[in-house]
């Protein structure tokens, strides 16, 4: 049983849409998160059960949830859309944990909603599978981000270019407002609402904040210490569009999303990013424009116009120096590095003669406690020179280990595990699962999954894959 206090659905009428998710024709667990089970103090073997899995469907709501989908607005590569909302998602109600943790419990990829436009409001196995096996492996090294409860198989036909077979992900998440959903009420000019959401928000997730501008310098705190992670794993989020920034500072919504394997500060991966506006490289300045406009609905609230203005701006502009600061202590520990006045240039360094020789992100960094990533280097001759001066610090190996993981989930692992779960097998999905969840426990039947793709088996391209 799952017991519900939805607080979400206690707010006004004109933050959501209550719609039932729609009934699949025969769902199958295709994978349940143990781990995240516990954490929010469900039983698995009961969500395991005919009556759970008809839960995660969207077949049955269970008793205490008030399913809605929530409004929200968006600037998607740039361009301000009035109405997104939830068009393929659905907010079954919150579940407070054991420690007394409130938590979202969504399907995404539930049915139509009244925010889906021309959508079907479904996902297929791939898109499913990649969020469940990115998110988790996110969690594994630390970042905040949403959690992967469960994927289940929907046994309907899902058509997109082609007939895919459908699913639905159950996402757990501190809470699914975005900076959208502050753009929703502000472009309407509701004040009202969107001072109720403020306090709902403030309420939640930053208690200590005293009010909108605390709010907005610790959503910017937040952000800057999430996207420093994202960057020191080799993480391009893909779609950083306003819909898909958290204000809780967790990562949301694993779209065209995807892990650099040869080291290039331009890489980019989504098909519909063709300008490059969401690069790895980009990510920093995209979520200053994404907090700019997070700043820009909150001026209203703020008081007198100009010092707000003022106010709001310069808590934007906190963004880079302490982005500047989480950046130096994620990579510095990759370099087993902590408070030295050469972390800077010596990780800067080390990635132009990355960027110059094509080496792969992962694979030299996890190469530096062992002495292997010389290999990756197709002249060691700079990086040996790189070595010794990096070496004259004394790295300590352990906090070195602890931050760079040798196995990611590489996309052409991902688009394997995808092609066999999509023809029955989920062998390879659980390996790879169970293989970058436990990023720091080297078994050698995971070797192979360390490796970088072979030339034939690079993905140069993702996709939305709705
Ligand atoms: P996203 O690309 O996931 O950030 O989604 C952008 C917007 O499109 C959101 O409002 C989604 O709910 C909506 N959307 C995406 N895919 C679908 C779909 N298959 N059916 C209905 N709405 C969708
Ligand atoms: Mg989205
Ligand atoms: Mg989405």
């Amino acid at each position: 049983m799952i017991r519900f206090d939805n607080s979400y659905a206690r707010l006004p009428n004109e933050f959501y849409a209550r719609v039932a998710p729609t009934p699949v024709a025969s769902p199958r667990l295709l994978a349940l998160n143990t781990d995240v089970a516990r954490r929010l103090g469900l039983s698995p073997e009961w969500l395991r059960s005919s009556a759970g899995v008809e839960v995660l469907a969207g077949n049955r709501v269970p008793e205490g949830a008030e399913p809605l989908a929530q409004a929200y607005a968006g600037h998607q590569f740039g361009g301000f859309v009035p109405q997104l909302g939830d068009g393929r998602a659905v907010l079954l109600g919150e579940v407070i944990a054991p420690d007394g943790a409130r938590f979202d419990i969504q399907l995404k990829g539930s049915g139509q909603t009244p925010f889906s436009r021309r959508g079907d409001g479904r996902a297929w196995m791939g898109p499913v599978l990649r969020e469940y096996i990115v998110s988790e492996f996110m969690a594994a090294m630390g970042v905040p981000t949403t959690r992967a409860l469960a994927a289940v198989a929907t046994g309907e036909t899902v058509w997109r270019e082609h007939g895919l077979p459908g699913a639905v992900l159950t996402r757990v998440a501190a809470s699914h407002i975005r900076v959208g959903t502050f753009q929703y009420f502000a472009v309407r000019g509701q004040d009202k609402a969107l001072a109720a959401l403020t306090d709902h928000v403030i309420s939640r997730h930053y208690p200590t904040a005293d009010g909108p501008l605390s709010f907005l310098e610790q959503v910017v705190a937040r952000q800057a210490e999430t996207v420093a992670q994202w960057m020191a794993l080799g993480f391009i989020h893909g779609v950083m569009n306003t819909d898909n920034m958290a204000v809780s500072g967790e990562t949301i919504d694993y779209g065209p999303c995807a892990f650099m394997d040869v080291y290039h500060p331009d890489t980019v991966f989504s098909s519909i990013d063709r300008a490059g506006r969401y690069a790895w490289a980009q990510q920093p300045q995209m979520a200053v424009w994404n907090l700019a406009q997070l700043a820009t609905c909150l001026i209203p609230l703020m008081g007198e116009r100009d010092t707000a203005i003022e106010l709001a701006t310069k808590a934007v502009h906190g963004f880079a120096p302490l982005y500047q600061d989480a950046w130096l202590r994620r990579f510095g520990a990759k370099l087993g590095l902590t408070g030295k006045a050469e972390t800077q240039p010596l990780v800067e360094d080390l990635l132009s003669l990355m960027a110059r020789q094509r080496a792969d992100f992962t694979r030299v960094f996890a190469g530096l406690a062992d002495g292997s990533a010389r290999f990756e280097f197709s002249d060691p001759a700079p990086f040996d020179d790189w070595t010794r001066r990096w070496q004259a610090h004394s790295p300590d190996t352990n906090v070195m280990k602890h931050a760079n993981p040798t196995r990611i989930p590489r996309n052409h692992r991902i688009e394997e595990v995808i092609a066999a779960a999509v023809a029955d097998d989920l062998a390879p999905f659980e390996r790879l699962f169970a293989a970058v969840t436990h990023p720091h426990d080297n078994r050698t039947e995971w070797d192979d999954l360390a490796a970088a793709p072979q030339p034939q088996e690079v993905v140069q391209q993702t996709f939305c894959g709705t």
